[in-house]
């Protein structure tokens, strides 16, 4: 039998030159956190903690949240982890925060707009975070979807930090938030891009309708321009920025992400290799040309095709 030989992930994500990229992972429940250890990711980028509301009739208590994402926790030690608060609503329905007749739900109340009719859900989550944190002495972030505004990222971090949650930032996966990400970024302390809503709500674009995917990719120079838009505003600050979505595991153009300024990147475990692999063979003002180049281009094909060209020597 033949060995195959899989490349293998050290656990330093870099360009050639040393620019400094952090490849996390994104993990949904405790068995997707041993799968990130596997792959030796340097943390978790995005918790999808769902997994401990979904399929029920009613709020799981304080002590079971507790139970649950200590579970997550204690597989990364001292590494940091990203949570992210529920994100209910749309696809994710749940019955004690989100209403079912919403003519339009991926317009509707979802993500962190769900805590303004229960705020009481998010607190107890919050504090849920907190203890586990605490217990686990983990290195945790929060942060929350679907945030749109200035006064919702106030109100989110005002509310992780009376429950001891210093840091505290946000999704951005709404086109309004990336264009004022300046104000956003004064006081979040971190961003994380959801390119999978950013995208569908850039291009408004149903991120499920496989009729759609020509317009529902993040190579849209549009989406592209989003992505540097964000990480604009957050740099005035010094708030470092990461893509979370699913254009993170792609790894022609995770180059092209950390040029327009992004500074981790997280994905599905089994893509930590590939995408470390690029670019470690690729340095930063290389990173940098290759996003002007794929923002100067007509369309989506073009810019890929670009990219694909001018990296063809390290694919
Ligand atoms: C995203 O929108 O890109 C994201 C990471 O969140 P989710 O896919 O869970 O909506
Ligand atoms: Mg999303």
């Amino acid at each position: 039998d033949a060995v195959r030989v899989e490349r293998v992930f050290d656990g330093h994500g870099r360009t050639s030159d040393g620019h400094r990229v952090e490849l996390l992972a994104n993990v949904a429940d405790p068995e997707a956190a041993q799968a990130a250890v596997a792959a030796n990711a340097e943390g978790v980028g995005l918790f999808r903690t769902e997994f401990c509301f979904l399929g029920r009739d009613t709020e799981p208590s304080v002590a079971e949240q507790v139970a649950a994402y200590r579970g997550v926790l204690a597989a990364f030690g001292g590494k940091k982890v990203v949570v992210r608060t529920l994100d209910a609503g749309a696809d994710k329905p749940l019955p004690f925060v989100t209403a079912d007749d919403e003519p339009n739900p991926a317009l509707g109340v979802r993500g962190l707009r769900t805590a303004v009719r229960h705020p009481e859900v998010l607190d107890r989550q919050l504090q849920a975070i907190a203890e586990a944190a605490a217990a686990e002495s983990a290195d945790v972030s929060v942060m929350a979807p679907m945030v749109a505004t200035v006064p919702e990222t106030v109100a989110f971090v005002d509310a992780c930090e009376r429950l001891g949650l210093s840091r505290a930032g946000v999704m951005v996966e709404v086109p309004a938030a990336a264009l004022r990400s300046r104000s956003i970024f004064a006081r979040a302390t971190f961003g994380s891009i959801g390119t999978n809503d950013l995208t569908q709500y850039a291009m408004a674009a149903d991120r499920m309708l496989g009729d759609l995917a020509p317009l529902s990719t993040s190579w849209q120079p549009a989406v592209l321009e989003l992505v540097r838009a964000t990480c604009d505003g957050a740099a005035a600050h010094g708030r470092p920025v990461g893509v979370c979505g699913e254009a993170a595991a792609d790894a022609v153009l995770a180059p092209v992400l950390v040029g327009l300024g992004v500074r981790s990147l997280s994905m599905t475990p089994r893509a930590l290799a590939d995408v470390a692999a690029v670019l470690a063979r690729v340095s930063f003002v290389r990173c940098r040309e290759l996003a002007h180049l794929a923002l100067e281009q007509p369309t989506a094909d073009a810019a890929r095709t670009a990219v694909r060209g001018a990296l063809a020597e390290v694919l």
